[in-house]
């Protein structure tokens, strides 16, 4: 398929679609599933509106007594907390059905499916917020459509931190467009691209690790806090296994600018290309690997949120 009919981009990796239907579908099933199924939300004798009576909502029977929603391990969720009754995924709670409640044969459970809480974002190509999934899809579609692409977007998602808890398999919007130009582009549907950047990821992670205990050492500095010190992963244990990408290298570079800082120098755009070449192909002088610290625009973004603005050797 040509690529330029491929209009519609996802904001959280590098695949894109010719319809904005399998657009939103794949932004949403592959990157943000707001969607919660719940055990028997009605609970367990429900009143069929076809027929106006009392059937059990695990086997449709009719006028179910105790003894009968016994069978099925009502109680289930009652005697211990420890049963989950809220799934992320409808196989999820299909799996618990079986299990917990012994069924065999489904019962009909479309109607225990929420949709948990709205989407607040923002639009990285005109910084608009928008209010729900549905105004997103549709304002971000008509800026698709204008021919805007991940090239314009600006900043990140501004997603409330419960709603970016959920995130998987994202890479920070506006290093997409850079990210698509890469050898292995990031891409969630891609199992190759995924074994490569979870490879990546860790590698990261434990670079860093490995260099903050170094550089742990006993300070007699008294006065002086020892920031650099601190042994915090750079990347979480979650974000590591959901491939969060979001603002590792920002954390590094930035955990970079601050050691080099405390050391008395001013780290100049150079230097973040270096640390950034270093830190993603363990050799900082070979030009050839471009990394995102090689667009001027991120590096001027990156500079702006982590305050380590003003420094520019142009
Ligand atoms: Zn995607
Ligand atoms: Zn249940
Ligand atoms: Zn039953
Ligand atoms: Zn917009």
């Amino acid at each position: 398929m040509n690529a330029a009919e491929r209009i519609f981009k996802c904001t959280f990796c590098c695949d894109t679609f010719k319809h904005k239907y399998d657009w939103s579908r794949h932004e949403k099933s592959l990157h943000l599933n707001m969607e919660e199924w719940i055990c028997a939300p009605h609970g367990a004798s429900v009143v069929l509106p076809l027929t106006g009576r009392v059937h059990c909502a695990y086997c449709s029977a009719l006028d179910p007594t105790p003894e009968h929603l016994q069978q099925h391990n009502h109680l289930a969720h009652n005697v211990t907390d420890s049963t989950p009754r809220v799934f992320r995924r409808k196989d999820h709670l299909v799996q618990h059905l079986r299990l917990v409640h012994g069924l065999d044969t489904l019962p009909l459970i479309d109607d225990w499916k929420i949709e948990s809480m709205p989407v607040v974002s923002r639009c990285g190509f005109c910084n608009m917020t928008l209010n729900s999934w549905d105004e997103r899809k549709d304002h971000l579609a008509a800026h698709f459509r204008e021919g805007k692409t991940m090239a314009n977007w600006r900043g990140d998602h501004g997603f409330d931190p419960a709603v970016a808890a959920r995130l998987t398999h994202a890479f920070p919007p506006y290093l997409l467009a850079h990210q698509a130009t890469t050898l292995v582009p990031f891409s969630a549907t891609d199992p190759a691209s995924m074994d490569h950047t979870k490879q990546l990821l860790s590698q990261i992670n434990s670079m860093t690790m490995a260099e903050s205990t170094n550089q742990s050492e006993p300070n007699t500095d008294q006065g002086q806090e020892n920031v650099i010190s601190e042994a915090v992963p750079l990347a979480t244990q979650h974000e590591l296994d959901t491939f969060v990408l979001a603002n590792v290298l920002t954390r590094h570079l930035s955990r970079f600018a601050r050691q080099q800082m405390l050391a008395g120098i001013i780290p100049t755009d150079e230097m973040f290309q270096r640390e950034s070449r270093r830190i993603l192909y363990q050799n900082g002088d070979d030009e050839w690997n471009q990394t995102v610290a090689d667009d001027p625009s991120w590096l001027q973004e990156f500079k702006e949120q982590t305050g380590f603005g003003g420094v520019s050797n142009s």
